[in-house]
């Protein structure tokens, strides 16, 4: 049975004192048999790990790939785990379109958290055009392999489709394509890691909203959802945290 992990992704959002008010908010709400996670910018991290209560997780967005060193901007493993934030988005599209990060950087980011001890949340999928060219099945499974490559357990790993074309956009895929992609996911990391891979969560994300947030997690691959822009609110985040309670 796994449990599902709804994931709030604050991306270039929220001050630390925004955070704060969020963080109550968080901390006054129940939730039962459901995992939360929130992952805000950087400069946030330690205070909000500080404020909310132990049970909420906190991931960072980012890693570098590098140890230490001369890496000007950058974060290391290290810096994450010594304020006690012990998981991490890595590949998302926003990196991978944006900040041009390769699966081969993926692939080496991932490795350094899993060596360090993080836990991971690995970010795939495809743009309309590949979907409008009916091949997003085997552009998602060649990012899969690709990003994991050397990853010899799933054990620390969550997967999250994210159709790019569903991120802020308010399309969402329909909750029977995004059940057959993350079927898919599951089938082609069984195929590589046999059954360990039954048990590692793959979540859905893409424009998740409390409307269509039951509908979604209802499905038998779905083991959460990677939320935007919804988890910017709290009443929104809580609402979707509620619509994975005892699903
Ligand atoms: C995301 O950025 O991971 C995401 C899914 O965004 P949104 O929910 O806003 O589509």
């Amino acid at each position: 049975m796994r449990r599902k992990y709804i994931c709030g992704n604050w991306k270039m959002n929220k001050t630390s004192s925004e955070a704060r008010k969020f963080a109550k908010d968080l901390n006054n709400s129940e939730f039962k048999n459901v995992d939360v996670l929130i992952a805000p910018s950087f400069v946030t991290l330690e205070s909000l790990r500080k404020e909310l209560k132990s049970e909420i997780e906190i991931a960072a967005q980012n890693i570098s790939q590098y140890e230490n060193g001369a890496y000007t901007g950058e974060v290391s493993a290290e810096m994450l785990k010594d304020i006690d934030v012990n998981s991490v988005i890595i590949g998302h599209s926003e990196r991978r379109e944006i900040f041009k990060e390769s699966n081969e950087i993926v692939n080496e980011k991932v490795k350094r958290a899993i060596s360090e001890g993080l836990k991971v949340i690995l970010c795939l999928g495809e743009s309309e055009e590949i979907r409008e060219k009916g091949k997003e099945v085997e552009f998602v499974r060649d990012e899969l392999l690709a990003s994991l490559k050397d990853i010899k357990t799933l054990e620390n790993i969550t997967i999250a489709y994210e159709p790019i074309w569903a991120i802020g956009t308010g399309k969402t895929c329909n909750s029977i394509d995004a059940e057959e992609m993350c079927k898919e996911i599951r089938n082609t990391l069984i195929e590589e890691y046999t059954e360990e891979a039954d048990s590692t969560r793959i979540l859905y994300g893409g424009s998740v909203k409390p409307e269509n947030a039951v509908e979604i997690l209802s499905k038998e691959n779905i083991d959460g959802v990677l939320v935007g822009g919804a988890s910017l609110k709290s009443e929104d985040f809580i609402e979707i945290i509620k619509a994975g309670e005892n699903l």
